[in-house]
């Protein structure tokens, strides 16, 4: 068979699966999930033909995929893909650039620089700053905080990429009580070590409380968050970040989905954000492009171009080479469905995106309340946290919804007890869809 039958029959599948998307089971059944030991198959030593591959990825795959890219899935803060952002990346497939630099791949490093000033603008962040277009959060994350301890060790005149950790200037690191375990992971991996992180306690609303931040320096790095995984609320950057700033230290905040209600109306919970030095947002979650995309910001641009420089000799350096702004050498080009995103969606586009996931978390956290649930928190964005009546009532709830294949969302434990966290992040999610959640959660709290 040769190479564009292949593809076309590709396409064919992915326009079926994308066409079932609104009929499909949210969550794989146990037939589906029961199915996938077929891929448990010994390493052929003569290959199959390209069409069986394919053929069996989708026959066996698709049944068992979880449809977060679908209207009905509110697990997490997972997002769909916007079909432009997915349409790009077909056309990526195709191109296959490996866009580490200019020289590497012209068109690449292009868009990534336009989607870079894009992304600046709608988040309304300091125009200078470096924007790295990496895998995750996570991986962004440890960019800018690698980035910060050089920082903050240069400035005492401490050669970190000469003369390394050993015998150093010590660098305190205070987070947030709620921070992402990722933060922590990437700290971690940083060689902060977990017992020596300050914790900054949080208030009854999961901010960081002003009256109990920790003493800052000019050799701390503090650690924010916009949008606590749970309730969706923001630290009070305009109270924290000015006393940070004053006090010398770094500011680094984790804005994996939130930094995206800085695009909307509800722009003021970020208010006073743009002053910290370091951000990580992702795109994979609230812009909705296709997994894996995110983006690693920093104010001051050297300081991100110096951590994360790889020039090599036989390479043309050039300080915002995207190499030079990410953990990856070798890379795809992540910049280029931000780019498709934004330029579909708008300045407009985007702030209703937004705007609509915060409505109709509103809606379900109304409709779940007058049917007798318990809100617990406020719902200044996207997030809706829920308990019922008992927390064996919450769990059993939880896990009967989860089964249905109605719909999904996940639990987490707050403040010691079960809840469970209904999170709006999908561009396919509509009024009648959100009434389907709050019915399907009524009639199931019945039952049980
Ligand atoms: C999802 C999330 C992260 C991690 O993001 P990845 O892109 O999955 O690495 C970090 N912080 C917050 C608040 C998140 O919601």
């Amino acid at each position: 068979m040769n190479e564009i039958t292949l593809l076309t029959e590709a396409d064919d599948r992915a326009r079926r699966y994308t066409e079932s998307i609104p009929g499909r089971r949210v969550f794989p059944d146990a037939a589906a999930l029961q199915a996938l030991a077929a891929f448990n198959e010994p390493l052929p030593t003569r290959g199959y033909a390209a069409q069986d591959v394919l053929r069996l990825l989708d026959d066996t795959g698709s049944p068992a995929t979880v449809v977060s890219n679908g209207p009905r899935y509110f697990g997490f803060v997972v997002g769909a893909a916007l079909p432009a952002a997915a349409a790009a990346e077909r056309l990526m497939l195709a191109w296959d650039q490996c866009a580490s630099s200019f020289d590497n791949s012209p068109v690449a490093a292009t868009l990534e620089r336009v989607a870079a000033g894009w992304v600046l603008e709608a988040l309304d962040l300091p125009r200078e700053s470096a924007v790295g277009f990496g895998t995750s959060a996570t991986a962004c994350t440890l960019s800018c905080l690698a980035a910060a301890r050089r920082v903050l060790l240069a400035r005492q005149g401490w050669d970190f990429d000469n003369d390394g950790l050993a015998g150093s200037p010590e660098v305190k690191v205070v987070v947030s009580e709620l921070a992402h375990i990722t933060v922590k992971k990437a700290l971690r991996l940083l060689g902060f070590g977990m017992s020596k992180i300050i914790v900054a306690p949080v208030n009854h609303h999961a901010q960081v409380d002003p009256e109990r931040l920790p003493p800052l320096d000019d050799m701390t790095i503090l650690c924010l968050q916009a949008g606590e995984v749970n309730t969706g609320e923001f630290d009070r950057f305009d109270t924290l970040i000015p006393r940070a700033k004053a006090a010398g230290a770094w500011v680094h905040v984790d804005a994996a989905f939130g930094m995206w209600a800085r695009a909307s109306s509800h722009a003021e919970l970020t208010q006073g954000i743009e002053a910290a030095d370091s951000w990580t947002t992702d795109a994979h979650k609230w812009l909705n492009t296709p997994y894996d995309c995110a983006m690693a910001i920093c104010r001051d641009s050297e300081a991100l171009a110096a951590a994360m420089n790889s020039d090599a000799v036989y390479l043309s350096g050039a300080r915002d080479a995207q190499k030079n702004l990410t953990l990856e050498f070798s890379r795809r080009a992540r910049g280029i469905p931000v780019w498709a995103a934004l330029r579909t969606l708008g300045r407009e586009g985007v702030a209703s995106l937004v705007d609509q996931h915060c409505a109709l978390a509103r809606r379900i956290a109304e409709g779940l309340q007058q049917a007798g649930f318990e809100i617990l928190n406020r719902v200044v964005l996207n997030q809706v946290l829920v308990r019922a009546r008992t927390d064996a009532h919450t769990v059993a709830i939880r896990e009967a919804v989860q089964a249905s294949g109605e719909a999904w969302f996940g639990p987490t434990i707050w403040q010691g007890r079960p809840a469970f966290r209904i999170s709006v992040s999908s561009w396919r999610t509509t009024e009648q869809d959100a009434d389907a959640l709050v019915q399907l959660l009524i009639e199931t709290a019945k039952r049980g």
